[in-house]
């Protein structure tokens, strides 16, 4: 079961202003936080930061996440290898089935189905990996099953995605951390939330390093595109969202961007309605 949540102080981080979010009104908030609101009453996704932690398994924190988002009515998911660049599709696809049949799931990927379209217009659940976003929003636009799987998970079929696969289901892959290596046809996503997502989203600072930090990166964005807001996804941590809910899993904060206003930190105990 989903929850929402109270109202709670979030906590500051180190260098992270709060602002006071909790001591605005319900009207303040939605002035602050304003942008459009899309038919989210049907719309069940997971969106995961990362799929490995530091020291663990292969998808290893986010199963009892995935067994609990697809319960038990899902029987098959439809896999998306597409992210995959230095592994083959075959070879991504058995990693993640061999995760997926351990939960109770079988897994069957896109890359095995003569007509990739009606293979999401039938699928039970979705669950796209990570690895390389362009090539992932490149595949997806040139197999049509971005248009499919919008239209699919618009609907109601589960949607997971981990790292790329949590990128594409915002509006546009502009906020990823990986190289261009391929020339998609449009930056357009999914846009099955109306925020875009920094997954595997780092603070670190590397010393005597000049490149820029996410958090500049991130910045560039919101000058850019000045209307966005951007959730920083630490390793470790998702965004599960069920039609009107939202809910953050993790034990890290998670970090909202929005352009000209200070950096805002939430724990799990606060409110994150503002996205929904
Ligand atoms: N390369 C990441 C992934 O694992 C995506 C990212 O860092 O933006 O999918």
């Amino acid at each position: 079961m989903i929850h929402k949540h109270k109202h709670d102080a979030p906590k500051a981080g180190n260098f992270v202003i709060t602002l006071g979010y909790n001591h605005q009104n319900e009207t303040d908030k939605k002035q602050s936080y304003k942008h459009q609101k899309k038919n989210n009453m049907t719309k069940r996704l997971l969106l995961i930061s990362n799929s490995t932690n530091y020291g663990e398994e292969y998808l290893e924190y986010t199963k009892p996440h995935i067994k609990e988002f697809l319960g038990t009515a899902v029987k098959e998911v439809l896999f998306i290898p597409y992210a995959g660049v230095s592994i083959s599709y075959d070879e991504y696809t058995a990693k993640v089935a061999a995760v997926f049949l351990k939960l109770g799931y079988n897994l069957k990927s896109v890359h095995h189905c003569d007509d990739p379209v009606a293979a999401v217009e039938e699928a039970e659940a979705i669950a796209v990996g990570g690895g390389n976003t362009f090539h992932l929003v490149h595949m997806m636009h040139e197999t049509g099953v971005m248009d499919a799987i919008r239209k699919k998970a618009g609907t109601g079929t589960p949607y997971m995605g981990w790292s790329a696969g949590s990128n594409v289901a915002c509006p546009s892959l502009k906020t990823t951390n990986d190289m261009p290596i391929i020339q998609p046809k449009s930056f357009e996503t999914l846009g099955l939330v109306d925020f875009q997502i920094n997954p595997h989203y780092s603070d670190a600072i590397i010393p005597n390093h000049n490149g820029e930090t996410r958090e500049d990166r991130i910045r560039e964005f919101l000058i850019a595109n000045p209307e966005m807001i951007v959730v920083g996804l630490k390793e470790g941590t998702m965004l599960r969202i069920e039609g009107e809910d939202i809910e953050y899993i993790g034990s890290k904060t998670i970090k909202v961007f929005r352009k000209d206003q200070p950096t805002l930190e939430f724990d799990k105990n606060a409110s994150i309605d503002f996205l929904k």
